[in-house]
Parts: C-alpha cells; sequence; structure tokens
C-alpha cells in the first residue's frame, strides 16, 4: 500500500481533463515565498509527506492567505504545529484557493467481488458524517453519472437556490466520468487501484475543480507507468467464457456416484428422483462392488462409464470429492452436491476440487448444491413426475431455494426452461451460465438466487450486455445475513449498495422474496414478448374499486 504526495497525484489526474488549482511545491517557508509570487492569491498551504492523511486533522492545511508573505508565514506555523507531534513534512503545496461552492467527494474503491467501484457524495470533510453518497460499478456511462447524482438526497444542494446559481453539473459529470468512465483514471489504475479520492471538488458556478488527490496504491510503480500493470491485472473479461451448457441441460447419460446397497442416502434419492421422472437416457450408479443399486446398473468406477454419460452427480463426503472428480475425465459436466468445503472452513478441499475438475478438463458446478432440473432435458433434483417444459431458467446458488421456486412456481403456472443449482460456485458461476442462458433460444427470463458470485465483474458485463430479462433475489444483503451467508456458501457477501448500484446500471430487476422472484419470472415470461412503447404513465385495469386503488397506492409508492 502505497500514498503518493497530494501535487504529484493532481498533477496526474489533471491529464484526464480535471481541474485542478494552480500550484507549485516548496521544501520549506522560504521556497513557498518565492513559489508563491507566480500565483494569484487568496493562496492555500498544505504540507505533505508520510503521516500525513488527513493535513486538516494534522493542522497542516491553511486557507484563505493574502499574499506571498502570508504563505510563507502559514508554512512556518505549519512546521511548527507538526514539529510538536514529531512529524516533519517532505515538503509544502501552496496553490491557489478555489472559489466557494459546493464540495463533492469523487472516490474509488475496489469490492472483492464486483472490483471497482465509483463513489459520489456530497459534503467534502462532511461526508462521513451526512453518508450521502451514491454509487456505481466502474466504468460508468455518462447517463451513469447524472443518475448519481439524481441519487444523492443532498442533490436540492446542486440546484440553484437562495440567490446562489445552480453548480456546474456538466463539469461535475466530466469529472465523474474522468475518474470511473471508460478510459478514465479507475480503469487506468487496472489492479493498482486500492483507493482513489477527489476530497472535496468544489463546484461552481462554472466549473469543478478537484483541491485535493489522494491515490493509495497496491504496487509500488508511480501512476504514470501505471498502463502495463492495468493490462496484466486487469479482471478477465467475461467473454473469454465460452460455456457450452446443452449438455447439462440435456445429457444423453446420467451417473450417480455414492448411492448405497445398505439404505437411502442422497445419491439414492437422486436414482429416485431420475426414476420418477422417467429419465429416458442411460442411467449409471458408480459403486465399487455393487452390480445394481434400486435396479440401476453399476459400473465399478469413472473409468468404467459408458461414453453417453454427459454428466455426474457426485454425493459421497467431502474429502473423496476430489479424487472422484479427477477420475472424470471425459464427462462434461460433474456436479457435487456434498457439502463441507469453503463454506465449512474447507477452502483447501474447495481449492483442491477445482484443481481436479481442472485437471479431468471437466466443468464443475457446486460443490455444496443440488442439482439441475430441465423438463425438456430429464434433468431433475425434485422428485416426482417431471413438469411441463417451459421458458423460465434460474441459476440458484441455494439448491433448496431453486427447489422451492420450481416446486411454488410450477403450481402457480410457471414452467421452466433450465435450473441450475451452483451452492459455492467454485467453477462454473452464476455469471457464466447466465451468459449462456441469454444466448439460450429455449429462454424468455431468468431468475436468479445468488449470495457471493464469486465472478461479480462477469455478471456485471453480462447484465449490461443481454436483452433478456434477469431478476435476483439476494441473500446476505443485511449483517445477519452476511454472516449466515458465509456458512451456506461460504462466499464474501458484497455491501448491499453494490447490488443496487448493479441494478440502477444494468436494468437487473432486484427482488427481496421468492414470491416476488416467482411473481416476477411469472409476468416477464408472459410480457418479454410484448414490448410497451409511451411512457411512465400507468393504466390501472382493475376488477374492483379497492383493487384499483390498492394498485394505484403501488405504483405512486414505485414512483410512476
Ligand atoms: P485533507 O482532506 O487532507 O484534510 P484538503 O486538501 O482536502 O485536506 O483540505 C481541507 C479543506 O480545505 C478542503 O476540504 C477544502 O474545503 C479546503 N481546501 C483545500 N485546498 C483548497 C483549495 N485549493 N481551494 C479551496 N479550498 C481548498
Ligand atoms: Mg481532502
Amino acid at each position: 500500500m502505497e500514498s503518493r504526495p497530494e501535487h504529484e497525484v493532481k498533477a496526474w489526474v489533471s491529464g484526464f481533463g480535471v481541474a485542478v488549482p494552480r500550484g507549485a511545491t516548496a521544501a520549506g517557508p522560504h521556497g513557498v515565498r518565492e513559489v508563491a509570487e507566480g500565483l494569484t492569491p487568496p493562496l492555500v498551504v498544505k504540507a505533505y509527506g508520510p503521516g500525513l492523511v488527513h493535513k486538516s486533522d494534522a493542522g497542516a492545511v491553511r486557507l484563505g492567505l493574502a499574499d506571498r508573505a502570508a504563505a510563507a508565514g502559514a508554512a512556518g506555523e505549519i512546521l511548527d504545529v507538526l514539529a510538536r507531534h514529531g512529524v516533519t513534512p517532505d515538503g509544502f503545496l501552496v496553490e491557489e484557493q478555489a472559489a466557494p461552492g459546493v464540495e463533492v467527494i469523487v472516490g474509488a474503491v475496489r469490492d472483492p467481488a464486483f472490483g471497482p467501484l465509483l463513489l459520489a457524495g456530497l459534503g467534502g470533510i462532511w461526508t462521513e458524517v451526512l453518508d450521502d453518497t451514491a454509487l456505481r460499478l466502474c466504468p460508468i456511462t455518462e447517463a451513469d453519472a447524472h443518475a448519481m447524482l439524481g441519487e444523492l438526497r443532498g442533490k436540492a444542494l446542486l440546484e440553484a437556490s437562495r440567490g446562489r446559481p445552480p453548480v456546474d453539473r456538466d463539469a461535475l459529470v466530466k469529472v465523474l466520468l474522468a475518474v470511473g468512465g471508460v478510459g478514465g483514471i479507475v480503469e487506468t489504475l487496472g489492479d493498482e487501484l486500492e483507493e482513489f479520492e477527489l476530497n472535496p471538488v468544489i463546484c461552481g458556478a462554472s466549473g469543478a475543480t478537484a483541491v485535493d488527490a489522494r491515490l493509495i496504491g497496491r504496487a509500488e510503480s508511480p501512476p504514470g507507468r501505471g498502463e502495463e500493470a492495468a493490462e496484466a491485472g486487469r479482471p478477465r473479461p467475461a467473454t473469454a467464457l465460452r460455456g457450452d451448457f446443452d449438455r447439462l441441460f440435456a445429457p444423453r447419460g446420467v451417473a450417480v456416484v455414492g448411492a448405497s446397497t445398505r439404505g437411502p442416502n442422497f445419491g439414492n434419492m437422486f436414482l429416485g428422483f431420475y426414476r420418477a421422472a422417467a429419465f429416458t437416457g442411460t442411467l449409471v450408479a458408480v459403486h465399487p462392488t455393487a452390480r445394481e443399486i434400486d435396479g440401476v446398473p453399476c459400473v465399478p468406477s469413472m473409468g468404467d462409464l459408458p461414453e453417453q454419460v454427459d454428466y455426474a452427480m457426485v454425493a459421497v463426503p467431502a474429502k473423496h470429492c476430489a479424487q472422484v472428480v479427477r477420475q472424470a475425465a471425459g464427462i462434461p459436466y460433474v456436479q457435487v452436491m456434498s457439502g463441507g468445503f469453503g463454506e465449512m472452513g474447507h477452502p483447501e478441499l474447495e481449492r483442491e476440487l477445482l484443481a481436479a475438475a481442472r485437471e479431468a478438463g471437466v466443468r464443475l458446478l457446486g460443490p455444496n448444491c443440488m442439482g439441475v432440473y430441465s423438463p425438456a432435458g430429464g434433468q431433475t433434483f425434485i422428485g416426482g413426475e417431471q413438469g411441463r417444459p417451459g421458458r423460465v431458467s434460474v441459476v440458484s446458488q441455494s439448491g433448496g431455494m431453486a427447489g422451492e421456486v420450481i416446486k411454488v412456481g410450477e403450481r402457480r403456472g410457471l414452467t421452466f426452461a433450465k435450473v441450475a443449482t451452483v451452492g459455492n460456485s467454485a467453477d462454473v458461476t452464476p455469471a457464466e451460465l447466465l451468459r449462456y442462458l441469454s444466448g439460450d433460444p429455449g429462454t424468455s427470463t431468468v431468475g436468479l438466487y445468488l449470495e457471493d458470485p464469486r465472478d461479480g465483474r462477469g455478471l456485471f458485463e453480462v447484465l449490461r450486455e443481454t436483452a433478456k430479462p434477469v431478476v435476483a433475489l439476494i441473500g446476505g444483503r443485511s449483517g445477519q445475513g452476511r454472516r449466515a451467508a458465509a456458512s451456506h456458501t461460504g462466499g464474501m457477501v458484497s455491501d448491499d449498495r453494490v447490488w443496487a448500484a448493479l441494478a440502477a446500471q444494468t436494468g437487473l430487476c432486484l427482488v427481496t422474496s421468492q414470491d416476488d422472484l416467482i411473481g416476477v419470472l411469472d409476468f416477464f415470461d408472459l410480457h418479454v414478448r410484448r414490448p410497451v412503447h409511451g411512457d411512465a404513465g400507468v393504466l390501472v385495469v382493475g376488477p374492483s374499486g379497492g383493487a384499483s386503488v390498492l394498485a394505484a397506492d403501488a405504483f405512486d409508492a414505485a414512483g410512476l
């Protein structure tokens, strides 16, 4: 972690078109007097150097200095104050004082799952107190920048008020784009970004000036040389993932590993599911000694499976899973139902499992999930007769949740195309499946249940590109929910506000209950092929006066 002197960061950001005050640096009060010569008062003097992160807290910022002499005097006073705290500054920055205006923070941070985020807020030094910020995933568009400003609770401060003209919103939007837009500061920093902050940007009636700039980077290289590092470290774009999952949802043959001859376990349960659903392909169990289990023929090992087996369901204890997967070469998809990996404090078993999948050249679903459901393709994990094939698809990090959505949904008349449960998503991620489903002619709409999507960046990219309506129920959005999610899918769940930002940027529909997930999927499936033209006006046609009044209230609450 490395923090660079303010003037260096300012010089660098000005190269991106961000206005900064004119200024110069000097080693001490005498030099300050000299370099202030070319600057127009009022002047500002600040000290810089190690330990001077929050300069005003340290007494290292002096404003409103009328001339060179005052600037030199202020530098001397700062030296005294800092000396009392045992701090010796590296030097001083003297700069012109920007005209008063509305102070805005523009910053960037890195989310573990979603990568760089852009933050804009009101308040300058009061930002933390006001806690009024808007968030977006980088890169942002111009429309995103405008939407961010429109989201602020204190947005009225940007408008004209009490004889004060409105702030130059276009200039502020330009700063947001210079930081978080395509080819902007965040993108240029790439993996080097840890924290970047312009706090404040002073916004006046004409122009916006970044009067403070802070960059905390990860690498040793100065910002100018960031490009190469950025290229190498940039998250792999989701377009590199060319998953074809046709056979996952319509396997010619299915193998179940882990069924027992001595009584029902999860493996036996899956054999039962396929039999109840009248699976028409090849169904085989893998068992070291048995000839058949529950009427299903057995082979002694993965290597003995018939060629048409496209999918293996593994339900053996966690510590044996990697061994099974290692022998699965030739089977395109292996689903590990078993839990006991990252979510139970065994990330090393999960890493071993993933390595085994890579070694065998198979795609791994899970671990810690249920299975795949596709009535048209014979896949099931529900029990009972196969449902009617339809066009609704679902990707879920919870097997139980997916099962509920299918059962309750089918009772409500929903029909499903392709449902995949991915649990911890060690290999195949929700983003990769969403990309596949987004190009799947048999899918009209996609529902997601997610906790830690693992590849948040990929998810953002697919959501931005897809033309299909997507609805998501996110688990772990509260503090307690996050803790629960950690032990469920073993994930680091992102700040709730990142999901809201993702939805605002991509049109993803966020819901907060299983019921709404089903309801919205039903609506999308029915109406996706009926594009609506016109404005945001709503025509309510109700069966009764009361129902119409309630509908009007609901639309009002939704801001329509
Ligand atoms: P820090 O954030 O490290 O305490 P800043 O450089 O942001 O220090 O300075 C503190 C405050 O002083 C800013 O929030 C801003 O209000 C004001 N300020 C600093 N530099 C200027 C400047 N060049 N023009 C106008 N105001 C400034
Ligand atoms: Mg500051």
